[in-house]
């Protein structure tokens, strides 16, 4: 495994200098101070953007490495496989969005924390298969075996440890601080288990209500860093419309592949990834929206009133696929009905 991540994926030397160089002469994207930004906006650009935004966020023994920071983000990369959705643009917009977040919130975290959600955010689903956990473990896939649960967030954590390990970046740090950094890092990869996100959502709902969740308490923290990373992770339902369509399609591409998949070995998929059922993508989306992605932001506005941002987003996303299911004349869910917020 080390050898692998070291000789396979790592980037030539004309490669590095290429990189170097560009970053001298990098023009910072007009919106890129805002949750509206999208990576395919400056697609050529992506590695440098990466490096430029853990400039700004990581300790200064690595902010001010450039060399290292380049070879990092370009392994990170090149272990990101060439799918619709889950590839490199997803993982620099989902670090994007904690970028965001943690600049507008400086002091909120402290600095192991920081580094730990943006080196998270960028590695989170490395080596993504295109393929979902319940279909990892219908077709008994060694992921499967290997791991209990989530057996693709432990994948993709696994991975980023080994990365890390060999790549030494963290040799600054004491073995307690180096600890503390892998930990979060764990909870903050695994924590993008959507089934993962519902248990927690529920625990900080039940804390809350008993006036007792308290973000200093570790286990507090952490809860609020899963749903941190939620958020992040599904940050392109909060773009404007046009973006947020085609990330959804752009997904809806990779379940309708796993679906053709589950035709051929007799199983019945869900219809969301049904290619015969894509009529229905309105109200698919609509229901997603009212049962994950509006649930999410509107904890998050809870615990982080300043991302009121990323709700209003997601809202009018929201609003404009209810629109096109309205213009179906279809029933329809509607927030006030879904089983989430009656809790
Ligand atoms: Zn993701």
């Amino acid at each position: 495994m080390e050898k692998l991540l070291q000789s396979k994926f790592k980037p030539s030397e004309s490669e590095m200098e290429y990189f170097i160089n560009s970053y001298k002469t990098l023009r910072m994207p007009m919106d890129f101070l805002s949750y509206k930004w999208c990576p395919f906006e400056d697609e050529e650009n992506m590695v440098e953007l990466c490096v430029h935004m853990m400039k700004d966020m990581l300790e200064p023994q690595l902010a001010t490495n450039d060399p290292l920071l380049f070879e990092l983000t370009c392994i990170v990369r090149n272990t990101y496989r060439d799918l619709p959705y889950h590839n490199f643009e997803h993982a620099v917009g989902v670090m994007h969005c904690a970028y965001i977040i943690l600049k507008r919130n400086r002091g909120l975290f402290d600095q192991i924390e920081v580094t730990s959600i943006m080196i998270s955010a960028l590695c989170h689903d490395v080596d993504h298969p295109g393929l979902t956990n319940s279909f990892l473990v219908t077709i008994n896939h060694p992921l499967a075996k290997l791991y209990e649960k989530s057996p693709l967030e432990h994948h993709h954590y696994y991975l980023c440890y080994y990365l890390l390990k060999n790549f030494k970046i963290f040799q600054h740090l004491d073995s307690n601080e180096y600890s503390k950094l892998m930990n979060n890092i764990k909870n903050n990869i695994l924590a993008t288990d959507l089934a993962v996100f519902l248990e927690r959502r529920r625990n900080i709902l039940k804390l809350k209500r008993n006036k007792a969740f308290n973000i200093i308490s570790e286990p507090d923290r952490s809860l609020m860093k899963s749903i941190l990373m939620t958020a992040c992770d599904l940050s392109s339902t909060c773009k404007p419309f046009p973006p947020a369509r085609m990330y959804t399609e752009a997904i809806i591409k990779e379940f309708y592949e796993q679906g053709d998949k589950e035709k051929m070995l007799g199983l019945i998929p869900a219809s969301i990834m049904n290619r015969d059922l894509s009529a229905r993508l309105p109200e698919e989306q609509v229901r997603f929206y009212v049962s994950l992605a509006l649930p999410c932001y509107s904890l998050l506005v809870q615990i982080i009133p300043n991302t009121e941002q990323l709700y209003y987003g997601c809202l009018k996303v929201y609003f404009q696929w209810q629109l096109e299911v309205d213009k179906k004349s279809q029933p329809v869910w509607k927030v006030e009905e879904s089983y989430l917020s009656a809790e």
